[in-house]
């Protein structure tokens, strides 16, 4: 087998960024009720039951209720205002008790403490708390890193695997494998590691989703600087992942997986990669991962013409510092998340810009969509040890029902396809009227800017008022008529305007749903995938697919979640399952193990079914969620909770294991 890389011993917390000591407390009592006053309480209070040992204050009366959210987010969790005031005095007796007793290192926690915490932040909700667990750098049974090791349960076993693509799925498998010890080489494509984050370089990119949510379980870093992280944060902070996890080292850059075959007598994957020069190797694998991504492969539409445009044409993720924009004339095509970030970020620097629009986008309010984090959370985040690992867990804790309620469909609802229920209808109400405030003065972009499919069928944008801003500016015109061909200098729309411009700027998103494309995987019997999906991509768990042994997908079909949920979360637990999946090879003593057909069909029938009952899931509507056939091949409707307990373990019922 190809050489490769085994890791050390777990001798260290599960966490990359692990901080043992908090700076000292210096501050006068004033000032600590003042920063009382400003914190996010549930957080806040269990950070203080964990470091000072007294969960005794976390009684039942102060459990924030997980007040639904509808648009914008409750207050500490909708702490009534009483529950707040005690609460608070609780927080300011337990920020003195650290202060006067010097308090400043992080504890493990116990068992019961674990509980009695994740009870109170969950109000109640102990079915939550194994997910939790994985998220949680305290918890003495964290259960994301592998409690076992290649050398004992295999030693001396020639097994090597491979992981393809280092992206933020990419560096969390090869991170778990390199922590049990599996023999492993990781290749990526391009020259650099971060996936998505390392291409996407236009002006404006950032998160669209709190940075605090979007971190893994075993990185969490503690200082960032931003509510919504920009691009380059998000880059540097996988580096430095990367790095501290032993990872850095081991990627092969400049090698693309071209081909996969899978030879039952060998119980191995021949492997074919490519240089960037078009040098081809073959190499043999027992297992392999693919991380390649999701939002990767660009979909630029193809308007007749097109060709003959003699300005610049770049798709969104191709984006590069030689992008020639300012002071030009230019078109965006699409209004989705990327052009919600391009559009603003360069409108004042063009001469002029078109949008052409096909559909609205539906915006939820961020009022601290370009905030940095406030100085009270880094305050805290600095003297209260842990603190910002319980924020992070607290956004985790929010996330687990999300806006689920918002967007589950009624049947027979009359509001339909503007809305799918009543709850559905009023957050379309209030996002309406958003838009009224936002757009008044300009009736004619309002009409425009009111999506005419229900909130949630399409990826809501989070919104402070920068996309009317740009919208309403004089040298920025929204064109809703349909793009009808490309000349060489420009575009025409059916109502037969021609729109002269320098630049077009394909933000029209991507192909989700084309998993592997490009990339020929040969199963059992020869089959290749993307015939046994027949346009139709499924995975068990989105990992596994029959006939296809030993061979795992990370962010494989219908593991993504958009109304709830930690993508992170999805992904470091596809990859675990899939390192579950070797161990069980390896235990065993067998070559492969293969996922059985009717296991699937129950798990995609299971989803189908949720999905199918979700805005996104309505027939009148269309979206990148769904594949060609019109399923929704892309999306999780369940919790991050359902996901946790799906892979907890390797269902010997759904497996065959080839000997
Ligand atoms: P997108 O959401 O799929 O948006 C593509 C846009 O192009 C849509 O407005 C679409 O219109 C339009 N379009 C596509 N084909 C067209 C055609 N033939 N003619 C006219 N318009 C056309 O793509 P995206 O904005 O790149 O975002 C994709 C996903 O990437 C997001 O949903 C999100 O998950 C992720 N993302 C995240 C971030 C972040 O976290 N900061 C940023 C960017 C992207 P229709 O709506 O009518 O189809």
């Amino acid at each position: 087998m190809t050489a490769a890389s085994t890791g050390d011993l777990l001798t260290t917390p599960d966490d990359l960024f692990w901080q043992e000591h908090s700076e000292s407390i210096t501050e006068s009592d004033e000032e600590l009720l003042r920063i009382v006053g400003s914190a996010d309480l549930p957080a806040l209070l269990a950070a203080l039951a964990a470091a000072t040992a007294d969960t005794s204050f976390l009684s039942g009366d102060l459990r924030p209720p997980l007040t639904p959210v509808d648009t914008v987010g409750h207050p500490h969790g909708g702490m009534t205002p009483l529950q707040q005031e005690r609460g608070r005095k609780v927080a300011f007796a337990a920020l003195k008790r650290l202060r006067d007793e010097g308090i400043t290192r992080a504890r493990m926690l116990s068992e019961a403490e674990t509980d009695t915490i994740l009870e109170y932040l969950g109000n109640g909700h102990t079915e939550w708390a194994g997910m939790l667990r994985h998220e949680l750098d305290l918890a003495p049974d964290k259960n994301g890193a592998p409690d076992w090791r290649f050398e004992d349960v295999a030693a001396g076993r020639d097994f090597t695997a491979l992981i393809v693509g280092s992206g933020v799925a990419g560096l969390a498998a090869a991170h778990r494998f390199r922590q049990a010890g599996v023999p492993f080489a990781i290749i990526e494509a391009t020259d650099r590691l971060g996936g998505t984050w390392q291409k996407n370089r236009y002006p404006g990119v950032r998160l669209d989703t709190p940075t605090f949510g979007y971190t893994y379980s075993f990185a969490q870093r503690t200082d960032w600087p931003q509510q919504f992280a920009e691009g380059h944060e998000i880059r540097e902070y996988l580096e430095t992942v990367a790095e501290r996890s032993g990872v850095a080292s081991l990627i092969e850059y400049g090698s693309a997986l071209i081909s996969a075959e899978w030879d039952g007598d060998a119980g191995a994957w021949s492997v074919t990669t490519e240089t960037a020069a078009g040098t081809r190797q073959v190499r043999q694998f027992n297992a392999v991962i693919t991380a390649t991504g999701q939002l990767d492969i660009p979909n630029i539409p193809d308007f007749p013409g097109q060709a003959s445009f003699t300005g610049t044409a770049v798709h969104s993720q191709e984006w590069d510092e030689r992008t020639d924009w300012q002071g030009k004339r230019v078109a965006v095509i699409g209004t989705g998340a990327s052009a919600y970030q391009i559009v603003p970020a360069i409108c004042a620097g063009v001469e002029r810009m078109v949008v052409f629009q096909r559909s609205a986008p539906w915006m939820l309010p961020a009022p601290a969509y370009h905030k940095p984090m406030t100085e009270v959370f880094s305050w805290l985040s600095r003297k209260v040890p842990h603190y910002a690992q319980w924020y992070r867990l607290w956004v985790t804790v929010l996330g687990i029902p999300g806006r689920f309620h918002t967007v589950r469909a009624e049947k027979d609802w009359p509001g339909a396809p503007l809305s799918v229920s009543p709850r559905n209808q009023q957050v379309r109400d209030e996002l309406t009227r958003i838009l009224g405030e936002q757009f008044s003065g300009h009736p004619e972009l309002l009409k425009h800017a009111v999506p005419d499919y229900p909130p949630g069928a399409k990826r809501m944008l989070r919104d402070n008022g920068v996309w009317a801003k740009a919208l309403t500016s004089k040298n920025v015109t929204l064109e809703t008529s349909p793009i009808r061909e490309i000349t060489p200098t420009g575009i025409v729309t059916a109502d037969g305007t021609h729109h002269e411009v320098d630049v077009i700027v394909y933000a029209t998103g991507f192909r989700p749903s084309e998993y592997l494309e490009g990339i020929e995987i040969k199963g059992k019997e020869g089959i290749e995938i993307h015939d046994a999906w027949d346009g139709d991509a499924r995975a068990y768990n989105g990992v596994t697919v029959p006939g296809f042994p030993n061979f795992f997908m990370v962010y494989g079909p219908n593991v993504g979640g958009v109304v709830a949920g930690s993508l992170h979360f999805m992904l470091e637990r596809a990859g675990e399952y899939a390192l579950k999946a070797i161990r069980e090879v390896l235990e065993r003593g067998i070559k492969a193990v293969d996922v059985r057909p009717e296991a699937l069909d129950r798990f995609v029938e299971w989803v189908d079914t949720e999905n199918r009952q979700m805005a996104w899931g309505q027939p009148y509507v269309r979206t990148w969620y769904q594949n060609s056939r019109g399923r929704v091949s892309q999306i999780w409707p369940f919790t991050n909770v359902e996901y946790w307990e799906a892979t907890e373990s390797l269902d010997p019922e759904d497996y065959d294991f080839l000997a």
